[in-house]
């Protein structure tokens, strides 16, 4: 390859958290770097709940929060999580003004303005970005070396190393041979709206100061014995509410999940939330739920690949951009430091999966490995153990006579039905998601 006459010095494949920070990371090395996106513009085809964990993104952009045009819309000061049935749920809250120092912890984002404002910062740093531009090839020598891409006008764009950022989907890590078709079982069904509400109807309803975001996540009843949960995240003038269960589930139950949304929003926990808030879209997309399990090879000769397209996600936190932005760097980090020893073959960047091993996502990934699965294999989780904890906490909130000894000899009655030794089997695995 070394008569090769290259476009570039490294060719990203999508303008998502993942690519933009691969491609900013580069760009400001001084590299000669082409970001590709099949979107009219970043963040044209991009979903997400969505909360954005300010750490990573801080370290790749400083103090973003400061910059007048981040297109960021709400800091969390509030988090809730609800455990539901059809009539009754079960809030646990945390809310701390702390989570508003230093580094603000999260905020809300709506991706199709924040893919182009974060794009724009990769423009700024001297990437190229050329969207309406979609990947359908990888150039590869006869010895299997990638040196390039093929889009679907049939151009070639030739770079030493290309890093596939392209999603869930990704179509490079497949035609790189990565890896086959995701099955059903690897990946989540999410949808979700947008809906106009004035900001000051979110804040008397959320309890929130001026500005300030409150997020709240259900599960139980609300998901139909689905594995999955539902959301709703404040904005600044608007609601995200979502919904997303693992698509075997949705196949299984032959549920559509607009369907489902529009469930949802008549459940009691939310309906008054949303009284009054108008539908402004609705998006749909896939989600990586296979984790560690179904990540296919990070590097090969002249490839990388980062976020969903390495099906980096924590569902059990709810982590997914971060994740993407983090792998998104350190694949940059590799690249630059590969372009000085000019050395792009698999042994000089498997250097990227020592970084990834090194960063909090390969023992993340690692400890939620087996969660779905044990939550699988117990379907009480879905339903039975919400409706034990509701109608726990119905007796303890309730005075109907009798001596309180009786409660909790029907507490107990309650609970041995499942079995003790089950529950304790059950409730192990969660130890895990518990801090
Ligand atoms: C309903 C839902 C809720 C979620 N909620 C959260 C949340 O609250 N917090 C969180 O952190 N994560 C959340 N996630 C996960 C998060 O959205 C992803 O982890 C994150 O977007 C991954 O970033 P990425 O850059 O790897 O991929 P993406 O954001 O999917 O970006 C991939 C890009 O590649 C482009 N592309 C794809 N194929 C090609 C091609 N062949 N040629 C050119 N371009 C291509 C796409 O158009 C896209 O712009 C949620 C996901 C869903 C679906």
């Amino acid at each position: 390859m070394s008569d090769t006459q290259y476009d570039f010095d490294a060719i990203v494949v999508g303008a998502g958290p993942a690519g933009v920070s691969a491609a900013l990371t580069m760009a400001r090395s001084g590299l000669n770097v082409a970001l590709l996106e099949r979107g009219e513009y970043p963040g044209a085809k991009n979903v997400q709940g969505a909360v954005l964990y300010s750490q990573m993104l801080h370290e790749i952009v400083p103090e973003f929060w400061k910059d007048p045009q981040a297109a960021i819309e709400r800091p969390i000061v509030e988090q809730r999580t609800c455990i539901t049935t059809a009539d009754s749920w079960i809030t646990v809250g945390y809310k701390s003004l702390k989570f508003l120092e230093g580094v603000p912890n999260c905020y809300t984002i709506i991706r199709v303005r924040f893919d182009q404002w974060y794009a724009a910062k990769a423009e700024a740093a001297g990437a190229t970005l050329l969207t309406g531009v979609t990947v359908r090839e990888v150039l590869k020598t006869q010895d299997g070396k990638i040196f390039g891409v093929k889009t679907s006008e049939g151009d070639e764009l030739k770079a030493p190393v290309v890093i596939a950022c392209d999603g869930v989907n990704s179509l490079l890590a497949q035609k790189a041979g990565f890896r086959g078709e995701l099955r059903p079982s690897e990946v989540a069904l999410g949808a979700k709206e947008v809906l106009a509400l004035d900001p000051g109807k979110i804040e008397d309803r959320f309890s929130l100061e001026h500005g300030q975001g409150a997020t709240m996540e259900l599960f139980g009843g609300i998901t139909e014995g689905m594995l999955g949960y539902a959301f709703i995240y404040t904005n600044k003038d608007s609601l995200s509410l979502g919904v997303g269960c693992k698509l075997t589930d949705y196949q299984r139950k032959g549920i559509r999940p607009s369907d489902h949304l529009e469930r949802v929003k008549r459940h009691p926990a939310l309906r008054k939330l949303l009284e009054g808030a108008k539908t402004l879209e609705y998006s749909s997309h896939l989600i990586p739920e296979g984790g560690m399990k179904s990540m296919p090879p990070l590097a090969a000769d002249g490839f990388l690949v980062a976020g969903d397209a390495a099906q980096m996600i924590n569902p059990a936190y709810r982590e997914g951009s971060n994740l993407a932005m983090t792998s998104g760097k350190l694949a940059g980090e590799t690249v630059v430091e590969a372009k000085t020893k000019g050395d792009f073959s698999k042994a000089s960047l498997e250097a990227y999966v020592r970084k990834i091993k090194g960063s909090y996502i390969w023992p993340d990934m690692e400890e939620v490995k087996d969660l779905e699965e044990s939550v699988e294999r117990s379907p009480g989780f879905l339903e039975f153990y919400p409706k034990l904890a509701c109608e726990l906490a119905h007796m303890r909130f309730s005075a109907d006579g009798k001596p309180k000894k009786e409660h909790m000899w029907k507490a107990f009655r309650l609970a041995r039905e499942r079995g003790l030794v089950r529950i304790a089997r059950d409730l192990w695995p969660l130890r895990k998601v518990a801090i």
